[in-house]
């Protein structure tokens, strides 16, 4: 009994973030933030991972275009109207 094991420390760290680049790797995949998700996994580890493989992917959001069909101004945020020309921005 000499405390807690150096290794066992930098298993743990290296797993956590294994973790944590995998939630966002994750979540990259999905059209979410990655950023999101490695904080989702560095806090909960494999816990932040299921969770983030749980999560609905938001596609929905992210095939909206993200720059006017008509005028070509970049959406921000991405909306269904142009904010320049005004004209409605179609979603497949
Ligand atoms: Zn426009």
């Amino acid at each position: 009994m000499n405390g807690i094991d150096p290794v066992l420390i930098v298993t743990a760290v290296v797993s956590l973030l294994v973790m944590s680049y995998l939630s966002a790797w994750v979540a990259g995949q999905k059209g979410r933030s990655p950023a999101e998700g490695f904080i989702l996994g560095f806090l909960f580890s494999l816990l932040g991972l299921f969770v983030e493989l749980l999560l609905p992917s938001q596609s929905r959001t992210s095939i909206l275009p993200r720059f006017c069909m008509q005028c070509g101004t970049a959406l921000t945020p991405p909306g269904r109207f142009c904010g320049r020309c005004g004209s409605p921005v179609r979603v497949a």
